[in-house]
């Protein structure tokens, strides 16, 4: 038999035997917070190795234990992600938050400093700003415009650069799709580590992945997923997920474990079923994405717009778009010709496309980032990176295009009328 090669067509059955399941064809859910063991023996070698008590044996496999550390809808789920991004494991959590500070947690310690670049999405900057601050973790961000040079020197500049202990970036950053060069970031974190003391790459792929971009294959170490935004995709559920190789994920699963934020087998069966129609439904958005971009570019009542696919050839930008992506992506920022006023006067004149924060979902969605996703954020920094009053961000569906142009060629129309 000739070989299965691409990951949609694993999305229905990688994984399941429904042989282990009455034949269910589709994984039930396992709704059971512990498993029977088959005897002592076998319960005691489970606890050793989900313990780290003795190494693995070669073809010995974790067996079911309970479901804060193991459940076969976790399971099937975490091995039907690796296929996406060509991990070697992965971890789903109970929401993106939590796979975000679970792997923040892991790789830094009191005294370490933590590179990020800006503007991040606003609950992680929250968490750096904030909480890590609280426990003597330092952080410095730096934003898409500076260069690896520049960025150095402001590492170096806060005299803990033997201190750096994990690189984090959010690419494209929201809402701007603003492109951080994750191969940059790479050497930027291999000038600052030795070989007593490694220094991993974060990458947050909530924005393009697993789809359109896959971190790993451009030095990242770990790839974060929000799972709540394309991977779930329907705006039902909240998730996370961490991939990356057997030894990092090794000690993520270890914290996850001792925190208890994996995500329950009724989450993870909802999320098996989106990942069948994840190929599908991020071409579908992208596709509509493309068309409404070129139809907002042209309106008048739109001053400037923001989506990868409008990218000018021969810039920075468009260089580490051509690399890093295969898609220009369904997410969209635009700026009203106006203030906060005219901005609202668009959003509450929406009908079709729900005002709502949240993206990736089968449905559209419209919000006004600096007063709803990004009011925390510091005045200087919406400034300097374009979140001004008139900023709209739009997360593209699968509805009709027409429809969906429709919807915005009214509210756009209607404030002019009212000027
Ligand atoms: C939504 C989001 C998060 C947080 O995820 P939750 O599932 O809401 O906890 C993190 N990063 C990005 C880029 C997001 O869009």
């Amino acid at each position: 038999m000739k070989q299965v090669v691409h990951p949609e067509s694993h999305m229905m059955t990688f994984g399941y035997k429904p042989e282990l399941s009455e034949g269910a064809l589709k994984p039930p859910i396992f709704q059971t917070s512990t498993f029977v063991f088959q005897t002592a023996e076998e319960g005691k070698a489970f606890f050793e190795i989900a313990y780290g008590i003795r190494e693995q044996g070669r073809d010995e496999k974790l067996g079911l234990i309970y479901s804060r550390i193991n459940n076969p809808n976790l399971e099937i789920l975490e091995n039907r992600l690796c296929l996406w991004d060509k991990a070697e494991d992965c971890a789903v959590f109970e929401s993106g938050m939590s796979a975000i500070s679970t792997v923040l947690l892991e790789f830094l310690k009191p005294g370490d400093l933590l590179l990020y670049s800006m503007p991040t999405y606003g609950g992680t900057d929250h968490f750096i700003t904030n909480f890590l601050k609280s426990i003597g973790i330092d952080s410095i961000g730096f934003t898409p415009d500076q260069s690896k040079e520049e960025i150095i020197s402001m590492v170096e500049a806060t005299g803990k650069a033997n201190k750096l202990s994990l690189v984090y970036i959010e690419t494209p950053a929201n809402p701007t799709n603003d492109l951080i060069d994750i191969e940059m970031c790479k050497t930027i974190s291999m000038h600052f580590e030795t070989t007593e003391k490694p220094i991993y790459l974060a990458v947050d792929n909530t924005y393009m992945g697993p789809l359109w971009s896959n971190p790993l294959q451009f030095g990242a170490d770990l790839i974060i997923y929000s799972a709540t935004k394309y991977i779930g995709g329907h705006s039902d559920l909240i998730a996370g997920a961490v991939l990356g190789n057997a030894e990092v994920m090794g000690r993520i699963k270890v914290l996850r474990t001792f925190l208890g934020n994996m995500a329950s087998p009724h989450t993870c069966w909802l999320l098996l079923r989106s990942l069948e129609t994840l190929k599908v439904r991020m071409e579908q958005q992208a596709k509509n994405t493309r068309i409404i971009a070129d139809f907002l570019e042209q309106h008048p009542a739109v001053s400037k717009l923001y989506y990868l696919g409008s990218l000018k050839p021969g810039s920075k930008s468009y260089d580490t778009y051509q690399r890093q992506y295969t898609s220009s992506g369904a997410m969209i920022a635009f700026e009203i010709r106006g203030r906060e006023k005219e901005a609202f006067q668009f959003l509450n004149n929406l009908n079709l496309i729900k005002l709502a924060v949240s993206l990736g979902s089968t449905e559209s969605l419209a919000q006004h980032p600096a007063s709803m996703t990004h009011i925390g954020m510091a005045k200087e920094l919406k400034e300097r990176i374009g979140i001004s009053d008139g900023l709209i961000r739009l997360s593209i569906g699968v509805e009709n295009h027409e429809d969906l142009i429709s919807d915005i060629n009214t509210a756009l129309n209607q404030i002019i009328c009212e000027k």
